[in-house]
């Protein structure tokens, strides 16, 4: 049985980076005695810029280690090169783990695929910063290719505009369902710290993690969370971490045995995710409306021309015929928004600012 379904939920906990040796051990100590199957710790931190703490390398392995003897917890770090992964195995971490700036970079994953031939210890690969399934398979797939038989996936969300929610990472759960649709027997995992970027909302997030049937949950813990070297603002204590973990709901497991609540809850979350991307591209189609407006103005023309609303009729009703959409719905739609357009574009003709509208000036 793979290592990710010893327990359910799978729980990974521990600091963003191991700071210290003291760090390290309060909290291997404080995670022994709780329902955690796995501390983790940054030992190298891929840092956006230059002169943040990049971690403590090789020292902290030795901690890691130790703290492992003592307190008999498992230990998972995050390889980005393959002198990472040798070290690793050298010092007896059980569980490796693929940053999500890693797993951007097919060379640098089979680099470290290489590594691991012949090697089949437990790994973890975090989804690319950016919501491209097809990259986060494919790296789980070279995880494979080497002989890895135990891998997870984790769900840390997506970098980019923030979403309607204001996260860190933006979560986009058609995204790991669809992996998992793809990868049926694939452990699934959530990173509510990364997601959020707020010890505040780790909860919430946790909770819904489980609720979009995951079957595990990473979450960073530190005895001293503001004082953290990195990711201050989303590291919980380990008491709280006690209290979130208290307060998940597991549901079942099968799609089938849930209770008619439960799956409304569930396509609603999902329903959710779609909507905030529908207004999400509205508002980018306003933008557009105002650069459109822009250049009228600049070559003398219409704000309005038939031509090409009966274009956009026509073509966005045929559109919608072959997703299954009234030809009626769709022209309504596009009469709202083609009507919002045209108001935005009207106001770039007269040189007022389009209030209460999303258009947005590209200098801004
Ligand atoms: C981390 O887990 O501390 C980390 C750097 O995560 P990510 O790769 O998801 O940004
Ligand atoms: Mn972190």
């Amino acid at each position: 049985m793979s290592f990710f379904k010893t327990a359910r939920p799978f729980i990974i906990a521990g600091p963003c980076s191991a700071e210290t040796k003291e760090q390290v051990m309060t909290v291997a100590e404080a995670l022994a005695g709780m329902n955690v199957q796995l501390m983790r710790a940054g030992v190298w931190k891929p840092r956006t810029r230059p002169g943040a703490f990049e971690g403590n390398g090789a020292v902290a392995l030795e901690w890691l280690r130790e703290a492992k003897q003592q307190y008999n917890i498992p230990i998972t770090i995050e390889v980005a090169t393959p002198e990472h992964v040798e070290m690793a195995l050298q010092n007896g971490v059980d569980v490796l783990w693929l940053g999500a700036r890693t797993v951007v970079n097919p060379f640098q994953v089979q680099r470290l695929a290489d590594a691991l031939k012949g090697v089949d210890i437990p790994v973890m690969v975090k989804n690319p910063v950016s919501p491209d399934v097809d990259l986060w398979q494919g790296a789980i797939e070279r995880m494979e290719k080497a002989g890895i038989t135990q891998v997870a996936a984790i769900h840390r969300g997506f970098s980019g505009y923030a979403g309607a929610a204001g996260y860190r990472n933006q979560p986009n759960w058609p995204i790991p369902i669809e992996l998992k649709r793809r990868k049926p027997d694939l452990c699934m995992i959530g990173d509510p710290s990364h997601i959020t970027g707020d010890r505040n909302r780790v909860a919430e997030v946790a909770q819904k993690v489980l609720d979009m049937h995951f079957d595990g949950l990473m979450i960073e813990t530190h005895p001293d969370p503001e004082n953290a070297w990195s990711d201050a603002a989303q590291q919980v204590t380990p008491a709280r971490l006690a209290q979130i973990l208290a307060g998940l709901v597991v549901r079942e497991e099968n799609t089938h045995d849930m209770s008619g609540q439960e799956q409304l809850e569930y396509l609603r979350q999902l329903m959710d995710t779609l909507d905030a991307e529908i207004v999400d591209l509205v508002a980018r189609r306003m933008e557009l409306s105002g650069k459109i407006g822009a250049v009228k103005k600049g070559c003398n023309m219409t704000v309005f021309q038939p031509a090409r609303w009966s274009e956009i009729v026509e073509t966005r009703g045929a559109r919608g015929a072959m997703q299954g959409l009234t030809p009626e719905f769709v022209t309504e739609l596009y009469e709202r928004i083609h009507h919002e357009s045209i108001r935005i574009q009207l106001s770039v003709m007269a040189d007022q600012p389009a209030k209460d509208s999303a258009a947005t000036d590209s200098t801004k």
